[in-house]
């Protein structure tokens, strides 16, 4: 299902214009136009290695930590460099993607109708993004998100057998957001789609995090427990003695203190030690151009309307889901804002702690309009 790094080195090498043969180890094989091999520094012909015991005097360390690695992030910079592929697929049937349409756009506290069909030349971009999550363990990966450049609607690429051709005809006309929106966009989403994927490392985390607190919390209250009995002890074999029982309280009073003081430092060391820092960056970006059926719908909240394209992504075979105009990584069901009728998920149409009002994230990124507490 998720491709290995070699694969996905593999695919961006090629959509460079490199030839690229998977060696017996486990190794690539390549072959560079000058362009692409003076922009990664390495000679014309390559092997390419994915971990250290196979690298040898000829082969080249690839893996996420390598030199080769941050050189490829640098292909994206010449922006005006990256492949465009074009894709071609047969046309879905309208009226069944109409049906399925109804069902799968779920707004909440919105209508929607159906204004105008037409076949659209539209384009996506196949973002590559690297993450290193790092906590008291590391983990590392590519993931890879398809956003549709007209709608901004994106989703977990994980179809590894879909071809994609060079671009033979240019598509003239082709409506988009500008490609720092996208770029935006799909990193948003990208960050969504790397915390999915860490789900389960990330509850092992919390797990060991609260058992350990857990234990240190027990250490520290029969510390505090053998004090107090310490102390009553003493107290007791005082009694006939100079030292009043009041000392006896004010020397106990700074144990426990000292106790507690200690207990929050380990706790907050241990909170440092799991807490978890995720970095994504890019690797490589695609545009695939294409035809395809394009919805303009119109979605209508109290009396403010608003037009917006649902597009049938023929690389996936599916309609593209309503893109969430915060996160860009939805959870059903959807709201629409009052102000500027935004797109936003279950997730993101946030609840203010404060006063309870529900207020939209893209309006309001600063945080409640009523209370504006955070900043
Ligand atoms: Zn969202
Ligand atoms: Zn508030
Ligand atoms: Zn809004």
């Amino acid at each position: 299902m998720n491709k290995s790094l070699s694969e996905v080195i593999s695919d961006i090498l090629s959509y460079h214009g490199a030839l690229v043969e998977e060696t017996d180890g486990g190794c690539l094989e390549v072959l560079c136009p000058d362009s692409l091999s003076s922009a990664l520094g390495f000679k014309e012909h390559a092997i390419l290695c994915f971990s250290y015991d196979k690298t040898g005097r000829e082969a080249i360390y690839a893996s996420y930590d390598s030199e080769l690695f941050k050189a490829m992030a640098g292909l994206l910079k010449n922006k005006g460099e990256f492949s465009a592929v074009s894709f071609r697929s047969s046309l879905p049937n309208t009226e069944k993607l109409l049906k399925v349409m109804h069902k799968k756009i779920t707004l909440n506290n919105a209508t929607f109708r159906l204004e105008n069909t037409e076949l659209k030349s539209i384009s996506y971009l196949l973002c590559y993004f690297k993450y290193i999550a790092i906590s008291d363990e590391k983990h590392e990966g590519i993931i890879q998100v398809l956003i549709n450049e007209l709608n901004l609607s994106a989703v977990p690429f994980e179809n590894g057998g879909v071809r994609l051709e060079d671009s033979a005809e240019e598509l003239k006309d082709i409506e988009r957001h500008n490609l720092k929106t996208v770029l935006q966009s799909s990193y948003f989403a990208g960050v969504g789609i790397t915390k999915e994927r860490l789900k389960e490392f990330i509850k092992s985390l919390e797990r060991r995090l609260n058992r350990n607190i857990r234990r240190v919390h027990e250490y520290y209250e029969t510390l505090k427990n053998e004090a107090i009995i310490a102390a009553q002890k003493k107290a007791v074999s005082i009694e006939d003695r100079p030292i009043k029982g009041e000392e006896v309280d004010e020397l106990l009073k700074k144990k426990i203190n000292a106790i507690e003081t200690e207990c929050k430092w380990k706790i907050q060391d241990l909170i440092t030690k799991y807490s978890l820092n995720i970095q994504i960056e890019p690797v490589s970006v695609i545009r695939v151009e294409t035809q395809s059926p394009v919805f303009w719908i119109n979605i209508k909240r109290r009396l403010a309307t608003r037009s917006f394209p649902i597009t049938y992504n023929p690389v996936i075979k599916q309609l593209d889901a309503l893109p969430c105009e915060l996160c860009f990584n939805p959870t059903k069901p959807y709201y629409i804002c009052d102000d500027k009728l935004h797109i936003i998920c279950s997730t993101c149409f946030k609840i203010c702690p404060d006063c309870g009002k529900q207020y939209c994230g893209v309006c309001y990124r600063k945080g409640c309009p009523r209370c504006n507490v955070r900043q």
